[in-house]
């Protein structure tokens, strides 16, 4: 069996695109697909698939962890998110004509289901000043908690606090807790509530976030501060109480040892789309199940990611719990061929060979290509606040 091809379709949904990767063999009918999405990098890695691809046509694309060795070390610059996000994308749609060619889904390809159900969770977005500090706001996320916990979900994550400055002061807090309090009110004690920060507070305040809700029970806490600098992360984990959960940044095992062997957090949460796709996602894991480390994996992007998650978390024991995106475009389900069944909060052992959809190239030309929305912040004084 040989590669024939590898291209890209560009899906624009909103406020990001998808990149959907398209590896094409010589044996008839048989096509993988993968995601590397990417927001505000998308030509970027529309290019770094390209680049790649030159490497890899003509080879057997049974040989997954052969392919992914040239890719990742036979151009001279190794790693980088754009770079990481074409190899992920590629190295999933590999993992998909494989399992197709056994005539398996994804799952029993990569050590067969170490669980029944996979345990989803709802996003329901925040962060924004408006979201925090307005009372109309509020209800309106008491309203989309409720729906989640009708959907059967039961656990969900909300951006409880607002762009931050440096060292901010009461007020931030004190709205933080309001908002993280009538989520609490909505949906009880039994549900869980993570609760994600987006690297936009220094440590400093990461701490000072984590004791004012501590007394509402965040499930997790989310990158507390930005993740470049380990012992920072490290410095928040020590301080407070709440889990730390972190990653969805970082790529390849290299960048993932300096953060277990600190153990600066209790979660990691890699990105199938970034970090290298399939084949790394389970050695990201493997080295974090030597820390009793969990792992959710990070998945905003498009349905198929989605659907390789469902895939990897069948099949790894420390996996923990999986994002979910419901709220992007009303569409999201077309551009698919099979959209995912979440019951009472639950997905089960998906049955179809491979990932488990296919892309639909008719409904996906519908949404081309746009600039991502521009998503700039500053602080009051206007100075750079991070996303
Ligand atoms: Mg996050």
């Amino acid at each position: 069996m040989k590669i024939t091809g590898i291209s890209t379709i560009v899906v624009n949904a909103k406020m990001r695109n998808w990149v959907f990767v398209k590896v094409e063999t010589d044996q008839p009918g048989l096509i993988g697909w993968g995601e590397a999405s990417l927001e505000w990098k998308t030509r970027a890695v529309v290019g770094a698939v390209q680049d790649i691809a030159e490497l890899l046509v003509g080879e057997d694309p049974r040989r997954i962890e052969h392919l992914w060795q040239i890719m990742y070390r036979q151009q001279f610059f190794k790693g980088g998110v754009v770079t990481m996000s074409a190899i992920s994308g590629i190295d999933q749609a590999l993992h998909d004509i494989k399992a197709k060619d056994y005539g398996v889904p994804l799952y029993e390809l990569i050590g067969g289901h170490v669980r029944d159900t996979i345990r989803m969770y709802d996003h329901l977005g925040g962060g924004t000043s408006e979201a925090v500090y307005n009372a109309a706001s509020r209800e309106s996320f008491a309203e989309k908690a409720q729906q989640s916990v009708n959907d059967g979900f039961t656990a969900l994550k909300i951006l409880a606090v607002p762009r931050t400055e440096p060292l901010d002061g009461a007020k931030a807090l004190h709205h933080a807790v309001e908002l993280m309090g009538v989520v609490r009110d909505t949906v009880g004690d039994d549900v869980d509530i993570m609760v994600d920060l987006h690297g936009r507070t220094t440590p400093a305040m990461a701490i000072q976030y984590a004791q004012a809700l501590a007394p509402l029970r965040p499930w997790f806490f989310e990158e507390p501060c930005q993740p470049e600098n380990v012992d920072a992360m490290v410095e928040v984990a020590r301080a407070i109480t709440i889990p730390v959960a972190t990653g969805e940044r970082l790529v390849t095992r290299w960048q993932f040892r300096e953060i277990l062997e600190k153990r600066a957090c209790a979660v990691i949460q890699p990105d199938v789309c970034h970090c290298g796709g399939v084949s790394e996602i389970k050695k990201i894991a493997a080295m974090a199940e030597t820390y009793y480390i969990s792992m959710a994996p990070h998945n905003p992007l498009g349905p198929l990611a989605t659907m390789v998650n469902i895939q990897v978390g069948f099949s790894t024991p420390n996996f923990l719990i999986q994002e979910v995106m419901r709220s992007d475009v009303p569409w999201r389900n077309d551009v698919v061929d099979d959209p995912l069944d979440i019951r009472n909060g639950y997905v089960y052992p998906p049955t179809r060979p491979g990932i488990g959809i296919e892309i639909d190239e008719v409904e996906a030309a519908k949404h081309p290509y746009l600039p991502e929305d521009e998503a700039r912040y500053f602080h009051p004084d206007g100075s750079v606040a991070d996303w």
